[in-house]
C-alpha cells in the first residue's frame, strides 16, 4: 500500500500554500487522483514539467490520511499545440473541467482516459469546438446518460422535423404528441433538425473522422449552448469554462454588455 504509480493526465492544478499545488490528475489505472505536488511553484522545482495542466506522464504517488502527495513526476507528453491558441486551450480546459466535475477520485474509467488522451491529441489539428462537443457527448454516453436525438425520449417514436423540443432534464428531444399529452409545459429548447443531426453524428462517429464534419456559427453556436445545458443539468454542476467560452463569442455582440465575473471558488474535494 503507501505508494502506487498511475499513467495519468493533469486536468487540473490549483495553487496550494506558498509554493504546493493540488493537482487533480485523471489516471488510466484509478481514475481521479487529487494529490499535492510539493513544491513545485519553486522555480527550480523537479516536478515542474510533470504538473503542468493538460500533461500526461507517470506518477508516483503517496496515499496520506487526507491527502495524497506526488512523489515523483515523470512527464511524457506535455500537449504543448495546447497553449498555442486560445480555442485550443478553452476547448481542452472546457473538457477537462467536464471530465473533473463528472467524476469522483478513485473510481478508475479507462475508456475517459483514453477519450480525454485521444481529444487532447486530436485538437492539434481539429478544430476545437467540434472536440470539445464530440467529447462532451462521448463522455455523457460512457458515463450513462446517453442524451437522444432522434428518438422522442417519452414514446420512443422517431423524431423528425426543424424546430424540434430538446429538454435536457428528459435526456433528449420530445415528439408533439407527448408534449400535448404532458399536463404540465416540458422545460427545453428548440433545436434545429440539422443540428440535432449533427450532435448525433458526433455522439456515434469516430473522433478521427471530426475532419468530415461541417457546421456554421449559428449551428455551432446552437450546439455548444446545448450540450453545456444538457450536462450542467444532468450533472447538477456549472461549467464555468463553458460559460466563459459562451461569454467570448457573446463579446463582439454585445460591447457594452456587463460582463459577469465569476469567482465562486470550487471545493476540493480531500481524497
Ligand atoms: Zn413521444
Amino acid at each position: 500500500m503507501g505508494v502506487y504509480h498511475a499513467d495519468a493526465i493533469v486536468i487540473r492544478s490549483r495553487k496550494f500554500g506558498e509554493s504546493d499545488n493540488i493537482l487533480t490528475l485523471f489516471s488510466r489505472e484509478v481514475g481521479k487522483i487529487n494529490a499535492v505536488a510539493k513544491g513545485v511553484r519553486k522555480p527550480k522545482s523537479r516536478q515542474r514539467g510533470g504538473a503542468q495542466l493538460f500533461t500526461y506522464g507517470q506518477y508516483l504517488i503517496h496515499k496520506g490520511r487526507n491527502l495524497h502527495t506526488i512523489n515523483q513526476a515523470s512527464p511524457k507528453e506535455s500537449f504543448s499545440h495546447l497553449w498555442t491558441d486560445l480555442d485550443k486551450t478553452m476547448a481542452a480546459t472546457a473538457s477537462a473541467e467536464l471530465l473533473d466535475l463528472a467524476t469522483i477520485p478513485g473510481q478508475p474509467h479507462p475508456e475517459l482516459f483514453t477519450l480525454t488522451f485521444s481529444a487532447f491529441f486530436l485538437l492539434a489539428e481539429e478544430e476545437p469546438a467540434l472536440v470539445q462537443c464530440a467529447y462532451a457527448l462521448k463522455l455523457m454516453t460512457y458515463l450513462g446518460y446517453r442524451p437522444l436525438f432522434k428518438e422522442c425520449t417519452e414514446c420512443g417514436a422517431k423524431v423528425q422535423g426543424e424546430r424540434l423540443l430538446f429538454s435536457p432534464e428528459l435526456g433528449g428531444v420530445v415528439c408533439g404528441q407527448c408534449q400535448l399529452q404532458r399536463k404540465s409545459p416540458i422545460q427545453g429548447q428548440r433545436i434545429s433538425g440539422g443540428s440535432l443531426g449533427l450532435m448525433n453524428q458526433l455522439l456515434q462517429g469516430d473522433l478521427k473522422k471530426l475532419g468530415r464534419i461541417r457546421w456554421n456559427q449559428w449551428m455551432k453556436n446552437e450546439i455548444l449552448d446545448t450540450i453545456q445545458k444538457y450536462c450542467e443539468i444532468t450533472l447538477d454542476k456549472r461549467l464555468k469554462s463553458w460559460r466563459m467560452g459562451s461569454r467570448l463569442v457573446n463579446v463582439g455582440q454585445n460591447p457594452g454588455g456587463k460582463d459577469e465575473q465569476d469567482n465562486e471558488p470550487r471545493e476540493v474535494d480531500g481524497t
